[in-house]
């Protein structure tokens, strides 16, 4: 599958698949069914890994995505930048897009990112053998924002009417 990944992006889809499938092993042997994971490749070349948690209380759920930020954050500080985010999502069958992330996900690559981030959707399906990931999508961050919302510091500080 050729997406022009480059040698570095390659690296972490591998690791991605290999730890797609070491969750779901222990997901699937404590009660649990697949779910949404992120990983990131910051540019100190290091992998974090996220999943979604969707606890009881639906607005205390937090996207897979943020999950691998905040450990990337935990890491290496705030002043970690995302490479390459890997979204795996599980689908029924190959749909035309994997899952892009949400808005606020979006927004929080961007701001921890570069303006050459890529982020690719990776769709898994679950098998009667295992996992299999038959349709990799690789953009950039500004292909999913374009219009970064950035408030600008100091714009109003000499403001008079006129
Ligand atoms: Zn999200």
């Amino acid at each position: 599958m050729d997406v022009g990944l480059t040698s570095a992006e390659k690296r972490l889809v591998e690791y991605s698949q290999a730890a797609v499938v070491k969750y779901n092993k222990i997901r699937h042997a404590n009660g649990g069914i697949d779910t949404l994971y992120a990983f990131i490749l910051s540019d100190k070349e290091k992998i974090y890994d996220g999943a979604s948690y969707e606890p009881n209380i639906v607005h205390a759920s937090v996207c897979g995505e943020r999950c691998a930020i905040a450990n990337m954050v935990l890491q290496e500080s705030y002043k970690a930048k995302i490479k390459s985010i890997v979204v795996a999502d599980p689908v029924p069958d190959v749909q035309e897009y994997g899952t892009p992330p949400c808005g606020t996900c979006r927004h929080l690559i961007w701001s921890h990112g570069m303006p050459e981030t890529t982020v690719i959707l990776m769709q898994y399906i679950q098998g009667k053998e295992g996992w299999t990931f038959p349709k990799l999508q690789k953009y950039t961050i500004k292909d999913f924002y374009p219009l970064p919302y950035e408030p600008e510091k100091g714009l109003w500080d000499n403001w008079r009417p006129q």
